[in-house]
């Protein structure tokens, strides 16, 4: 396909990425395969169109994956009080199961999910590399934050991530690169608030630029970063990994390629992947494969390699290919504030309370949690939102109310850690195929009672912080417990330290194929607090793409 490369790397997403920078930065020749295509953000996204609030996130052909859904769980009526509804739409009795109404929300494209990912910056809790050790649950990962923070260091600085001078519960060895950004009304509102209440808000870490950097603009506070950054300030993969990357020489990237299947060839090496672009299917050798094709695609093509030498699939050795798959456990409340006004305005999840963050933050649960400024985030930016969703009716009463009443909705927004559990898995479908011959994937996954532990918790405090802050009756509750919604999903290719247990290294690399790495969201052995994973995953692939280019 292409002249001998050095690397192949599958997913040009959050870790694919950040792995071709590393690797092209140190001499290495790379070939990086992207099934979806490739975004112009000047001219692709819709915040440049008058009819901006019709649309989200772009979809063309072949930029989102089929996915099917098994088990997601039933639903007890005894929690129907963390039931979803919203003004226009209220609550019904709940059905028997969870729906995936919003599903695997991701991207197929050059950038992965990061082009409409909200661009939080975080690292993980210290803590949280180590729930087995310290807390008897789920698993430990086999390095620790201290392994991490130089790697967390450099994405950081080619990111440019912006951020406060100190952040609680997470030790520092520099400050952030930039000036954190100015909070915007809604977000000192919930700053006075969680401050009565013990929980402190404080300027939230973002990889959106308060000042020029590398021809990228600073941030004009739009606040439509999930509908993809017009001006190219948010530090998603396309305009800072691979930017800089492709300004080498030595990296090519493909787009519409879809990579089908891996091949093994003598010794248990990975020796070629089956590509299929423009209609056409070849045969790609490569001496090092670097799988990033996220959570749910990585090990569905690890699983669907399988052949006669290796029947459970590559690198599965240990059986855990497509296993301890975790969700993002979500929980969102919106009220209106009398007198907030223009809380549409400027930087989305701009404040965050990392008070209960740490494993054991919760009372009554293991693994913490987050509260973000959320009225952004949950989309209430224009006034189809407002009337599509928290003021009914219609005719001039309802104009009338609409036009008080805009700018004044709060949002809380709140994200907890999900333990791994044997149920929740990726499998492969055993009849439906996708247009490339490909079974299908299908994603099972159900909340644990330390789920919903720290679902009802998260609500309470929610509510409540929303009422100190002067909101009136809740009018949208949105939900984990009936809707599987994962932004943010792990775990389904974890490294460890027993092969047995895991299916990499402490370095991303297989336990069964030496020339195999992976290098996304599929390593992580547990999902943190709540944090934005996309810095860790940049941090994951850093240390990869050091470690073969070391020689491995
Ligand atoms: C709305 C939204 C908001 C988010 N907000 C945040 C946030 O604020 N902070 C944060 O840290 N994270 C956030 N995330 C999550 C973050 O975007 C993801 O965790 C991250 O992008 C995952 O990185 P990855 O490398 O694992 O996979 P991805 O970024 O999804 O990249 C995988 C890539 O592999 C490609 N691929 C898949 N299969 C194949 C194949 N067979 N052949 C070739 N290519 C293939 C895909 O097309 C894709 O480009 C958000 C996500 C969403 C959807
Ligand atoms: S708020 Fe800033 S980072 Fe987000 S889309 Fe607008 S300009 Fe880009």
């Amino acid at each position: 396909m292409t002249d001998r490369p050095d690397v192949v790397i599958v997913g040009s997403g959050a870790g694919g990425a950040a792995a071709a920078w590393a690797l092209t930065g140190a001499g290495l020749r790379v070939l990086l395969l992207e099934a979806g295509p490739r975004f112009d953000p000047a001219s692709d996204y819709p915040m440049t169109q008058p009819d901006w609030e019709r649309h989200l996130f772009p979809a063309p052909p072949g930029s989102r994956a089929e996915i099917l859904y098994g088990d997601l769980g039933a639903l007890d009526p005894v929690d129907a009080g963390l039931q979803s509804f919203n003004a226009v739409t209220p609550r019904q009795a709940p059905g028997p199961e969870r729906l995936a109404s919003h599903g695997y929300a991701h991207v197929r494209g050059v950038g992965g999910s990061t082009l409409h990912y909200v661009g939080e910056a975080h690292r993980l809790h210290p803590g949280s590399f180590r729930l087995m050790r310290d807390h008897g649950a789920g698993t430990d990962w086999p390095l620790t934050h201290d392994d991490l923070a130089p790697y967390y260091e450099r994405a950081e600085r080619l990111i440019g991530v912006a951020g406060p001078d100190t952040q609680t519960g997470r030790p520092r060895t520099m400050p952030f690169p930039q000036a954190a950004h100015p909070l915007n009304p809604a977000a000192r509102r919930l700053v006075e608030a969680g401050a009565r209440l013990g929980l402190p808000f404080e300027a939230n870490s973002r990889a959106v630029l308060s000042e020029p950097m590398n021809g990228r603009p600073p941030c004009n506070y739009c606040g439509q970063c999930s509908r993809g950054c017009p001006l190219g300030d948010k530090g998603s993969a396309d305009v800072t990994f691979l930017r800089l990357a492709e300004v080498t020489g030595r990296l090519t990237v493909l787009t519409g390629a879809e990579v089908t299947r891996i091949e093994t060839g003598p010794g248990g090496r990975i020796s070629a992947v089956h590509v299929v672009r423009g209609g056409v299917a070849t045969r790609q050798e490569t001496p090092i494969l670097v799988l990033a094709a996220g959570a749910v695609q990585t090990p569905r093509l690890l699983l669907a390699s399988a052949g006669a030498e290796l029947p459970e699939g590559v690198a599965n050795g240990s059986g855990q290919v497509g296993r301890n798959f975790m969700e993002t456990l979500g929980w969102l409340g919106t009220a209106l504030v009398p007198g907030l006004t223009d809380s549409h305005k400027g930087l989305p999840a701009d404040a965050v309370s990392w008070a209960e963050n740490a494993p054991d933050g919760v009372p009554g649960a293991i693994g913490g949690c987050r509260y973000t400024s959320a009225v952004l985030e949950s989309g209430l930016s224009g006034p189809a939102s407002y009337a599509t969703r928290l003021v009914p009716g219609h005719g001039a009463g309802f104009q009338a109310r609409l036009r008080t009443v805009f700018g004044s909705a709060l949002s809380v927004g709140a994200i907890a850690a999900v333990l791994p559990d044997d149920r929740s898995r990726v499998t492969l479908h055993p009849e439906r195929r996708d247009a490339f011959g490909v079974p299908l994937p299908v994603v099972s996954s159900v909340l644990t009672e330390n789920s919903l532990t720290l679902l009802h918790h998260m609500a309470a405090r929610g509510r409540a912080l929303l009422q100190e802050a002067g909101g009136g009756e809740l009018l949208e509750q949105v939900s984990s417990w009936d809707r599987f919604a994962a932004t943010h999903v792990f775990g389904t290719a974890r490294m460890g330290d027993d092969s047995a247990t895991s299916v990499t290294d402490a370095h991303g690399r297989s336990h069964d194929h030496g020339n195999l790495w992976i290098a996304d969201a599929s390593l992580f052995p547990s999902s943190g607090g709540g944090e934005g994973p996309s810095l860790t995953i940049h941090a994951l692939a850093l240390r990869a793409g050091e470690r073969i280019a070391a020689g491995g």
